[in-house]
């Protein structure tokens, strides 16, 4: 037996709880984890509040995101002792995921835990700074260098953009961070942002064009931000856009596209191969500066406290980032 939560939907309602689950009814996988750290992303808090249509089969554990040790392993590529991460796959969506003390499943979906990188430092980034590293990683393969005009991060003060913030100041980009927060300037700027923009103004309806003010983005927003982001990017600029924390429509024009060649990349972390993965947390480890994941800070929960966090998450009042320790 182990703890977990558990989302059921039935008759009686959408609910998620923390309960006792029976290792034989673990879902099929040529590995079984011993995990010992999750997170909580905001899939994961879309999950367990039933805001949004994250699972697709119940009962579910949810939980994007685990690091663990290997306790039996099928799989030829790992072994029983080995300390692994996963992010993403449907984990947590279609297959039990990481809020849960043991988690089943196909060693395809593994990457080892990157050596300077603990457990818990893992999942302080999570499939969040994961997100943000392939972000940084699209702006690199377009060619974005240091001495190019700004780089601005879209929900600067939430998870994926914290992430963003620390890494693009780290590798000597000029970071203009949007948020709607004014009381996270300071956090912010101590991360690495050069300057300060109010949310609000790329939030509503805008121009087809506006001034080139970025050579590159970084949107976790989307909808009318998404557009205006791409609308004041500078001529052959590109954004990066991950997100939809304003809303999943994109309603603009191809202005931007057509007429300054920028591009628009579509970052997806779910089902990214596994060499891009793993580039990835290797540059995390390599790049993301120890100082600046303790500023971003992480509270650290057990599985019953990530519970109420949930709401919280969606309501854009959590900084940083929700670790939670399985075992607590
Ligand atoms: P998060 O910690 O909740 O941060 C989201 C941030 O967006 C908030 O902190 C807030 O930043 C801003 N925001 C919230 N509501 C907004 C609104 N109505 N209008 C404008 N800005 C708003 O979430 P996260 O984990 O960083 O994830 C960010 C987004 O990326 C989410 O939409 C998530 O689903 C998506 N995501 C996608 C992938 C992928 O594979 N593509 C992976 C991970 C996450 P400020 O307070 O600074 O304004």
């Amino acid at each position: 037996m182990f703890n977990a939560l558990k989302i059921d939907n039935d008759e009686t309602g959408y609910r998620t709880v923390h309960t006792r689950i029976d290792t034989t009814e673990l879902p099929e996988g040529d590995v079984l984890i011993d995990v010992k750290y999750s997170t909580l992303n905001y899939k994961d808090a879309l999950a367990i509040t039933g805001k949004g249509p994250v699972v697709r089969q119940f009962p579910m554990v949810p939980g994007i995101d685990l690091a663990g040790t290997i306790r039996e392993s099928s799989h030829p590529n790992f072994q029983p002792g080995e300390d692994v991460i996963l992010n993403g796959w449907g984990v947590g969506e279609t297959h039990w995921g990481g809020l849960a003390q043991q988690a089943q499943v196909r060693g395809d979906w593994l990457i080892r835990q990157p050596k300077g990188v603990t457990a818990e430092q893992a999942m302080a980034i999570g499939t969040a700074g994961y997100t943000a590293m392939l972000c940084v990683m699209a702006l690199q393969k377009h060619g974005l260098e240091p001495s190019d005009a700004g780089i601005l991060v879209t929900g600067a003060a939430g998870g994926v953009g914290s992430v963003a913030v620390a890494i693009l100041s780290t590798l000597g980009y000029h970071v203009l961070a949007s948020t709607g927060r004014p009381e996270e300037a300071d956090y912010l700027t101590r991360l690495g942002a050069a300057q300060i923009i109010d949310r609000n103004t790329l939030s509503a309806p805008g121009k087809p064009l506006a001034k080139e003010r970025w050579a590159g983005a970084v949107d976790c927003v989307g909808s009318h931000t998404l557009v205006n982001v791409c609308a004041g990017t500078r001529y052959g600029g590109i954004v990066a856009a991950c997100g939809l924390a304003q809303g999943m429509d994109f309603p603009g024009t191809v202005a931007p596209f057509i007429l300054r060649g920028v591009t628009l990349a579509g970052i997806d972390s779910v089902h990214c191969p596994s060499d891009r993965r793993q580039q990835a947390w290797d540059l995390i480890a390599r790049h993301l500066d120890p100082g600046k994941l303790a500023i971003i800070g992480q509270q650290t929960v057990s599985l019953d406290e990530a519970l109420p966090l949930a709401s919280d998450l969606l309501a854009g009042k959590v900084r940083g980032r929700v670790v939670v320790d399985v075992n607590r």
